[in-house]
């Protein structure tokens, strides 16, 4: 392994050296090549963003039967 490789895989394991391919549109977080994120209504969110942004549109859905308050 020449140090081309291990430079290749230093980078492989510390995301803060990897190239950022943009930032989560709630926090503004860096989104790394190769690290998971979210596409959804709201933009390009990272990985914590989505979580809430999750409970939230739980949190919207929810109903309890019986007691329904549209009217
Ligand atoms: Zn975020």
């Amino acid at each position: 392994m020449d140090y081309l490789d291990l430079e290749a895989e230093r980078l492989k394991l510390d995301p803060q050296e990897a190239k950022t391919c943009f930032n989560c549109d709630v926090c503004g977080d860096e989104i790394y090549e190769g690290q998971e994120y979210y596409d959804c209504e709201t933009g390009y969110l990272c990985e914590s963003c989505f979580d809430k942004e999750q409970d939230t549109y739980k949190q919207s859905c929810e109903r309890i039967a019986g007691e329904d308050d549209e009217d």
